[in-house]
């Protein structure tokens, strides 16, 4: 059911983004935080805390970059949040994992609000099949054939790759689906939730695809725009800005127009943490109605059936 929801400071919707590191080198994707930043958003950026020592199914720089590291220290002075996209950017284990943890606390003050799994790494947490249930699993691994059922191991108590336990004491909020619908409060009006079936991650919340920088003008073109703002809707974008958003050093002219026309209507533009901590004030009750998730499933796998576009 689609809430309608008062926002802080007279604000008639929400927008954020969560910026996924893949394929980003030192420096490679300032020119579109320097625009953020100007046109008011605070938005989330998530980072590898630890340099990996094997080959990546897909890379790029981490905070053991000084440059990089000292850049995003420079975007979490300005409001911006640092997040967590597991440990490096390929699988580790349950030690590496606790190392990137307390590496991330020591670089940015706390442990991360947030995080999203990162392609390859097989300690993501409920990932791959895990993320369903009943049927729904046995719809997912029609249409991945080639996947082990035990591929994701994160919340698996006897893997050497589990840690559940520290994700659950740690983490507040961790990625699950995302629907090309614009307003990601109206795909999945319950987030953030907590699901009783998958205890070792405090709340999940969903995303709206924008993977490059053409699916993320398209579903950020105008009248989408204009119907999140009417609807009074929250949009939690996951994109890479690696991905054509900057030419030859400058910001994408298209998604600069787009993101100009945004920053002028009423939005609450904050980090996607602080949007779930306004959003679980509003809650009733933290856990999930099995109806819910099943419906917000459905979904998901409807889509992903139907259309090819966008990792997710
Ligand atoms: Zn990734």
């Amino acid at each position: 059911m689609h809430r309608r929801i008062q926002w802080p400071d007279g604000k008639s919707f929400a927008f954020t983004i969560f910026d996924d590191p893949d394929h980003q080198g030192s420096g490679s994707v300032e020119p579109v935080y320097s625009l953020l930043s100007e046109l008011g958003f605070r938005t989330t950026v998530s980072v590898w805390p630890l340099r990996g020592s094997g080959r990546p199914r897909i890379g790029g720089v981490t905070c053991e970059d000084p440059a990089y590291r000292a850049w995003i220290l420079d975007l979490q002075r300005k409001g911006f949040e640092v997040a967590l996209h597991n440990a490096t950017y390929h699988t580790s284990s349950r030690q590496e994992t606790h190392d990137g943890l307390e590496r991330f606390k020591t670089l940015f003050g706390h442990y991360p609000h947030s995080m999203a799994n990162h392609t390859g790494c097989r300690e993501s947490i409920y990932w791959g099949r895990d993320r369903l249930s009943g049927a729904h699993r046995w719809i997912y691994d029609l249409l991945h054939p080639r996947q082990s059922p035990d591929e994701f191991e994160g919340h698996i108590e006897h893997s050497p790759l589990f840690w559940g336990d520290l994700c659950r004491e740690k983490v507040r909020y961790v990625r699950n689906f995302t629907f090309s619908e614009i307003n990601t409060l109206k795909a999945c009006p319950m987030m953030p939730y907590h699901d009783p079936d998958r205890p070792f991650v405090q709340s999940w919340f969903a995303g709206t695809e924008g993977p490059c920088v053409t699916t993320f003008t398209d579903m950020l073109r105008e009248e989408n725009q204009d119907r999140l703002a009417a609807e009074g809707g929250a949009s939690i974008v996951y994109t890479h800005f690696s991905q054509g958003f900057v030419e030859q050093n400058r910001v994408q002219p298209e998604f600069e127009r787009l993101m100009r026309r945004l920053s002028r209507l009423n939005g609450w533009f904050v980090p996607a943490h602080t949007l779930l901590d306004f959003l679980a004030t509003k809650r009733q009750g933290q856990s999930l109605a099995v109806a819910d998730r099943s419906r917000v499933e459905r979904r998901w796998l409807l889509q992903k059936m139907f259309k090819t576009r966008g990792r997710s």
